[in-house]
């Protein structure tokens, strides 16, 4: 067993100051605190619950799309460096057998669990993105392999993922998306609408239905205009949807963050990198989707110009998030972790509560990230 001290830390009770968590076996066992009715600190030693992701292609030079054991261990040391505790594998649109190849990967990186990488975050599933998506809004995912859903097709993959995908992006405006929709919300795999030409009236039949999550909300969807108002405003008030944000600067400015914070509440927001290759790389040339993209001056593109991804941490991203929002401590938590867990069924992850895991990013001096805790050991950062 042993003992975390930090002089604050930020649980779903509230703030707790002069703080003791023990932990056995990776678990959280007994916490010891003061309660504190401030919920913004101005010099914290503060211990947030790990970060959790749930849209990663990739990070430190590698790939999802790999599809191989090391190329997921890359991923998964890069973002641990930055924060994240737990993070969904995302894929990219692609041909059904290059999609196999990387859920099989993926399905077998889960079953080895923490022995698998224990240096980095842990894999908590897949986000399958596409190839059930709208041709008119690709963004960065390559134009030739999208195609309308298929129920058969979904269910493939469901196959080669041994049950592990736990979000998939879809253009939910296609009829034949909704035998898939509804499979999800029977299984708990969460839909997330995305590269999509939805308006706001088909979005909001479809949340009375049950619930929905924008993916990189702003981003490959129709924009927001007072009069045409689109999917957006739906997003950020229907009760039954949580919506993704790239929190990088680039993808959606913080003007437009702030906003969207304001308007949905902490509890309907998740930040999300959408990392690609690059992050934790530096500029180059990387691929994505088979597509080559470069990375310079903060931003990944394709060579059209089209946003490929983003290079972004999320120790950044909640640095961002809180710089532009001005939110408390409580409300970046749930907007950097706990919301992501809840949205993927896992009460065990994204708290720091006794039986949860014990998953921690240690923020010093307003809110620099100084270190990263998976199953109580800390990460070399
Ligand atoms: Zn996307």
């Amino acid at each position: 067993m042993t003992t975390l001290d930090a002089a604050f830390a930020v649980t779903p009770r509230g703030i707790l100051e002069r703080v003791a968590i023990r932990i056995s076996d990776g678990i959280i066992t007994h916490i010891s605190g003061d309660p504190i009715s401030a919920s913004v600190l101005i010099d914290p030693d503060v211990l947030l619950p790990g970060f959790i992701d749930v849209h990663i292609h990739g990070g430190g030079g590698a790939d999802t799309m790999d599809a191989t054991p090391d190329a997921l261990r890359a991923i998964c040391r890069a973002h641990a460096k930055c924060g994240t505790t737990t993070l969904l594998a995302t894929t990219i649109t692609h041909g059904e057998s290059e999609i196999a190849r990387a859920l099989v990967n993926v399905a077998d990186a889960i079953d080895a669990q923490d022995a698998f990488c224990p240096d980095g975050a842990r894999i908590g599933g897949v986000h399958l993105e596409g190839p059930f998506i709208h041709p008119l809004r690709p963004g960065a995912q390559p134009k030739e392999h999208v195609r309308v859903p298929s129920y058969d097709e979904w269910l493939r993959h469901i196959e080669h993922s041994r049950g592990n995908i736990r979000r998939v992006t879809i253009a939910a405006e296609y009829a034949e998306a909704r035998p898939i929709i509804e499979w999800c919300w029977k299984n708990n795999v969460t839909v997330t609408v995305g590269h999509t030409t939805i308006s706001g009236d088909q979005l909001a039949a479809l949340l009375n239905d049950g619930p929905l999550d924008a993916t990189h909300l702003f981003n490959a969807m129709d924009p927001i205009h007072h009069r045409k108002p689109g999917p957006i405003p739906t997003f950020l008030t229907h009760p039954n949807a949580m919506a993704e944000l790239i929190a990088d600067g680039h993808h959606v400015h913080p003007d437009v963050i702030k906003m969207a914070v304001a308007a949905a509440g902490s509890g309907h927001i998740m930040a999300i990198t959408d990392a690609m290759a690059g992050m934790g790389q530096g500029d180059g040339d990387y691929v994505l989707g088979g597509h080559p993209v470069k990375v310079a001056a903060g931003k990944a593109l394709l060579l059209d110009g089209t946003l490929a991804g983003s290079i972004l941490g999320m120790s950044t991203a909640a640095n961002n998030i809180a710089a532009w929002t001005e939110c408390d401590l409580l409300s970046l938590a749930k907007m950097t972790s706990t919301n992501a867990a809840d949205r993927i069924g896992r009460t065990d992850i994204g708290r720091i509560d006794v039986g949860a895991k014990a998953d921690f990013v240690r923020m010093q001096g307003g809110l620099s990230h100084v270190g990263t805790i998976i199953g109580g050991r800390a990460i070399s950062i």
